[in-house]
């Protein structure tokens, strides 16, 4: 308890923890380089539209979401997903096909072909692969469920969760989850009955049947809430520049609002991104550095685009639409905001959130944004059947969005573990460690408390 803990970086991986460690009455310290807190978790008024420039939505998959809310007097604040977002469009051959959600309209679906459905019947025939570590997605979900899934219902779902690439992502880093319904139980469908068993058990949801959530006034509520919870613990505008190690701990070098200022602990949590983190372990250890600037985050544009309802032909029953790379769009899908979650529009109006680039298009970081724009924007409103012009529009563009857990990444993994063995004190997280998701980065908190109370 006397252990002076230092986090790096207020996102909500380092908030988190340093909230469950002061909880428990540590000593603790977060660093946050920008003048506010969240991270990736963005949410900004513009016009009298909330704009959730980066997650929408998160996923009520650890009861620590529910008690997060609950300290942190929340319950009025939090919304969840309107149900008819439960349903999910796909395209193709430029038509939106409701994702089939049950046997019979499964059955109907146009989306899949008849060879597509029966082919199914024989995932439950085929045996494990070999190491899903250095096997892609798009090769494990071929091989078990066939071509066109890969292509019209995972490579979306990849775009949607990742920005991805399935051709990139290992299988076994990226979706721990899936590998192990084929690694376990032998089967996709055998393993998804039996592990569904297993959940109920241990009062787990999974992330098909748990509630979606956001707040009111947006996802980055959560983090502000946090930092607001631990007052003065948390320093704004303090960039950290350097880590020596001292004695038995660590001396933090970091520039506040242009001042140099240090401070010591004795054990340092990252929760910084990869990219950032490369240069400042580099003096430690070389190969650290080298681990973390393989990571890749690719660019991700995400655009704003409000209608008014009267212009907008497609009925605004569901979640939105991702879309298969197969399509050949120039985007990667789209959430219907207002329809989800209120306070995203004005009455009468309707907004939508678009994501252009990931794995899929890394390109668009060279290409204009003016252009891409309007090139997007025109292929939005052909397939929403839009006749009229936007009432207001706005975007962020990401240069590094989401780190691609892709084909080795356990080599990075491992020289992690590595690492924090040889250099005590140091525990590296973020979400490039256990899943990119606002949840799963929640649920990770937990685990990085236990690894830190036992150094
Ligand atoms: C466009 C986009 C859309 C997304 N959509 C979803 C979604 O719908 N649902 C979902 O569940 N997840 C989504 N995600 C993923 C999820 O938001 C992130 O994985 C998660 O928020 C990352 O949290 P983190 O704390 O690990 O890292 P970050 O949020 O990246 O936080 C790291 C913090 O470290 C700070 N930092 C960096 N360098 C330094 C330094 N030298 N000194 C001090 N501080 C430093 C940064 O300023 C930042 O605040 C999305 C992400 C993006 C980018």
């Amino acid at each position: 308890m006397s252990k002076k803990i230092v986090v790096l970086g207020a996102g909500i991986s380092g908030l988190t923890t340093a909230y469950l460690l002061n909880k428990e009455g540590y000593d603790i310290t977060v660093l946050e380089k920008k003048n506010e807190v969240g991270g990736s978790m963005e949410s900004v008024f513009e016009n009298g539209y909330m704009f959730d420039r980066g997650p929408n939505s998160g996923l009520d998959t650890t009861p620590l979401i529910g008690q997060l809310v609950e300290e942190l007097g929340l319950q009025n604040e939090i919304v969840y997903a309107n149900k008819i977002g439960n349903k999910r469009y796909i395209l193709r051959d430029n038509q939106l096909h409701p994702l089939p959600m049950s046997p019979p309209s499964f059955i109907k679906t146009k989306l899949f072909s008849g060879g597509a459905k029966l082919r199914l019947f024989v995932e439950p025939f085929i045996g494990r692969s070999d190491d899903g570590y250095y096997q892609s997605i798009a090769d494990f979900v071929k091989r078990r469920l066939g071509r066109e899934f890969l292509d019209y219902a995972i490579n979306p779902f990849v775009a949607g969760v990742y920005a991805g690439n399935p051709e990139e992502l290992s299988v076994k880093s990226a979706f721990p989850k899936l590998y192990a319904l084929e690694e376990k139980y032998g089967g996709l469908i055998v393993g998804s009955i039996k592990s569904m068993k297993e959940r109920k058990k241990r009062a787990e949801k999974s992330k098909q049947s748990a509630r979606m959530f956001s707040f009111f006034n947006g996802m980055q509520v959560l983090p502000k809430a946090i930092a607001e919870s631990l007052g003065e613990k948390v320093i704004k505008s303090a960039e950290v520049n350097s880590i020596v190690k001292e004695n038995s701990g660590y001396k933090i070098s970091y520039s506040n609002n242009g001042t140099a200022k240090e401070i010591e602990c004795d054990i340092l949590l990252s929760a910084i991104p990869a990219y950032s983190a490369a240069d400042l372990f580099r003096p430690m250890d070389e190969n650290l550095a080298k681990h973390f600037e393989q990571i890749y985050y690719p660019p991700v544009l995400v655009l704003l685009l409000s209608y008014d309802k009267t212009v907008i032909k497609q009925p605004l029953d569901g979640f939105g639409f991702l879309i298969p790379a197969k399509e050949k769009k120039s985007f990667l899908g789209a959430i219907w905001s207002s329809v989800l979650f209120p306070n995203r529009s004005e009455e009468g109006r309707a907004a939508f959130t678009i994501f252009v680039g990931g794995a899929r298009n890394p390109e668009i970081g060279n290409i204009d944004k003016e252009i891409l724009f309007k090139k997007v924007k025109s292929e939005f409103e052909g397939i929403m059947g839009i006749i009229g012009e936007p009432v207001f529009t706005s975007y962020r563009y990401w240069a590094k969005s989401i780190p691609q857990y892709n084909i080795g990444y356990i080599e990075h993994e491992n020289y992690f573990d590595e690492f924090e063995k040889r250099n005590h004190g140091i525990v590296i997280g973020g979400n490039y460690r256990g899943g990119i998701s606002v949840g799963d980065c929640i649920k990770n908190s937990e685990i990085l408390v236990t690894k830190i109370k036992s150094l």
